[in-house]
Parts: structure tokens; C-alpha cells; sequence
């Protein structure tokens, strides 16, 4: 039943480097979200439960809406203990790049792990983003996959490996799925990806309570945010790109944490001309832009034409380094421009 999905990863590669290996780091991207954090703390419980050591390293400080995923406690922050995880990095034979494919979008982390001897160590990749950067020994790399989850689930599951995922790990590995496919209803088309979820039911997961985690837990602060926040969309000219600029001082209002705005981009996408979506943070480390779309729209094309961001075809990001009303004139300029090109008047 498996057989035609197992063909297309590397997981004899994969296998192996686990097998050879009993340091390993699992680490993902800046602004970890349920598949970054889902994809490296499955994988951890399953090497834990093969008697290796590892440890999960993500950039900043994960999202504390997510703080009920399956260890997440025990997630080292690079940027709040940055010696602890040199060391770790530097004792490990092996370490994995989860949901991510550039070390450029690890930060501080990223640029540690870009200045070790690369011969050093094992380097194995597990994503599921557009264009690789990185050189690993293993590389595993599905831009059609629906997360980084359906990836690493996939591929454990085809392997030996498979007798050491329980529960807790199935639990994470489900978690990304539906995180990062908005329960199963974008990015989602692929057949296979619904026998994957079958074999995670298998494992005796609590799929409404994940769902009830997932989507029912955010704070009332939040939701007032989310109010402000679309209070504040504007569709763009005679676009149907809608925008959503949240300066820093809307932010400090409603006493912003990271991981507050999750799943805020997705909602002007509801209204029925929408069909690209556009939400604006003015951040400490620089203003950052979350796109989303629906169908033939690519805005990863845009984020990396215009500002050097990238990502998905429905969903890109990027960061841009100005003032935050600077960025916002000019995002609203740029996409003005850019739907003119990829979707020009006809006179009829
Ligand atoms: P989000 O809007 O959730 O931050 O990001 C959406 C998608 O775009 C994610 O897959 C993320 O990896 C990617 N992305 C976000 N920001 C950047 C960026 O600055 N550069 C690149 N290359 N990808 C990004
Ligand atoms: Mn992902």
C-alpha cells in the first residue's frame, strides 16, 4: 500500500545515518510552528526510544500557544542559551535541518551551524520548501508534501525504524499535518497523504483533542487582536490582494507575543474575492510580511522577486529592513505592480 509513496524518499539514507549515529541534534526554523516543532520533537521521541541521545534546538523562543506539544519543554532555545547549545551542537555526530532548507532562516542558529567544518559531522535534511540551500548527506528534500510531518512520518514508517514510534510521537508527527494544511483543507490533495494519516489514527492518537489544542486554544487577548486586526484590512487598489498592517504600537496594545498572529493571514482569505492575503508586523529584527493565497497566485514568486523572502507558492514570507510605514507603502506599491503583471485587465 505504501510502496509507491516510500520510492520517492531516501530512507535507506536516512536509516543508516540514524542508525551510525547516537549524538544527534534535530533543529528547525526561526519562529517554530507546529510542523517545525511536530516534525523535530516526533523525531526526538523516536530516537529517545531507540536509546540515542538528542536534543531539539529551534532558533527563538517557540510559540507558547504550542506549549502542549509532546516535549516541547524540553526544546533548547538558541537564542536564550547560547553556550549550552554550542555545546550540544559541538558534542553531536550528527544533525538534523527540519522544515527548513537554509541557514539563513535559522538566524543566530543558522549562523552556527553554517561556520562548522561541515566534513565534521552528519548532515541530513528533512523539508518540504522550495529550492534547497544546503549540502547534506541526506538530503530529503518534498516541495509537494503537505508539511515536514507527512515527510519524516512517511519515511520512519517505511523503514525498521517504524517499531519506535508510539503514540507521543504519532501524536506530533499529526499535529504538523493539520497545522500546516489548516485541518486537512489546503495543500492537502494528495491521496496518499490521507493513508499517512490513517497509519497516525493507528497509533492510538487523541485527534480531537489535537484538533481542540490546534484551534480552540487561544486566549481572549488574542482574539481582540485578531478584532483589531482585521478592523484594519484594506484590499489593496483594484486588487483582490487583501492587507492587514499591524504597527508597533497596536502590537504593544494587545501585549504581543510571538506566535499571537499565527493563522491571522488566513482569514481575510474567507471573504469570497479574496484571493491573496497580506499581514505586516513591525518586529524588533524587521518588518515582517506573511502572504497567503488560493489557487493559481504564487506569492512566493512575489516575496522572492521583491524582497528576497520565499517559501511556498500559497504561502511565503519575507522580511523587510525599513521603517515599518516605509514598508508598508511600499509592499502595497509592489503588490499593486505585481498583480498587474500576473493578472492583466483584459478590456472586455
Ligand atoms: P509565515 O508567513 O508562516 O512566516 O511563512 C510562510 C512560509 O514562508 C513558511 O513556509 C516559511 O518557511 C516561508 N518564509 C517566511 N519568511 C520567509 C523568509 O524571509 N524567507 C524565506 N525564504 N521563506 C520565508
Ligand atoms: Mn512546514
Amino acid at each position: 500500500m505504501m510502496a509507491n509513496i516510500l520510492s520517492k524518499y531516501n530512507v535507506a539514507g536516512l536509516e543508516k545515518a540514524i542508525n551510525e549515529h547516537n549524538t544527534i541534534i534535530l533543529t528547525c526554523h526561526v519562529n517554530a510552528d507546529g510542523d517545525a516543532l511536530g516534525s523535530t520533537l516526533g523525531l526526538q521521541q523516536v530516537l529517545v526510544n531507540m536509546g540515542k541521545k538528542c536534543s531539539v534546538i529551534v532558533p527563538d523562543l517557540p510559540p507558547t500557544n504550542l506549549s502542549w506539544i509532546q516535549g516541547f519543554k524540553t526544546a533548547h532555545a538558541y537564542e536564550r542559551e547560547i553556550e549550552a547549545c554550542d555545546s550540544l551542537i559541538e558534542e553531536a555526530d550528527c544533525i538534523f535541518i527540519m522544515d527548513y532548507n537554509a541557514f539563513s532562516r535559522a538566524k543566530l542558529l543558522g549562523e552556527k551551524l553554517a561556520s562548522i567544518d561541515k566534513a565534521s559531522k552528519c548532515w541530513v535534511m528533512v523539508d518540504h520548501h522550495l529550492d534547497p540551500v544546503e549540502d547534506c548527506d541526506v538530503k530529503i528534500s518534498d516541495p509537494t508534501a503537505s508539511a515536514t510531518c507527512e515527510v519524516i512520518f512517511n519515511c520512519l514508517f517505511n523503514s525498521a525504524l517504524k517499531e519506535y514510534i508510539d503514540v507521543k510521537a504519532a501524536s506530533c508527527f499529526y499535529t504538523g499535518i493539520i497545522t500546516d494544511t489548516g485541518g486537512l483543507s489546503y495543500n492537502s490533495s494528495n491521496p496518499d497523504l490521507y493513508l499517512l494519516v490513517a497509519e497516525l489514527l493507528r497509533f492510538g492518537i487523541d485527534k480531537e483533542s489535537i484538533h481542540d489544542k490546534i484551534f480552540n486554544n487561544k486566549s481572549v487577548r488574542r482574539l481582540k487582536l485578531l478584532a483589531a486586526s482585521l478592523k484594519r484590512m484594506i484590499v489593496i487598489g483594484d486588487t483582490n490582494v487583501a492587507y492587514i498592517g499591524l504597527p508597533k504600537n497596536l502590537l504593544d496594545k494587545y501585549h504581543y507575543m510571538t506566535g499571537d498572529t499565527e493563522g491571522f493571514v488566513n482569514v481575510p482569505l474567507q471573504a469570497k474575492n479574496v484571493q491573496c492575503s497580506i499581514l505586516l508586523m513591525d518586529r524588533p529584527d524587521g518588518v515582517k510580511a506573511s502572504l497567503r493565497s488560493k489557487g493559481n497566485f504564487s506569492v512566493s514568486d512575489f516575496a522572492q522577486k521583491y524582497y528576497g523572502g520565499g517559501g511556498h507558492f500559497n504561502a511565503s514570507g519575507a522580511t523587510l529592513n525599513m521603517p515599518f510605514e516605509e514598508a508598508e507603502a511600499r509592499i502595497i506599491a509592489d503588490m499593486q505592480e505585481y498583480f498587474n503583471t500576473v493578472c492583466p485587465k483584459t478590456n472586455s
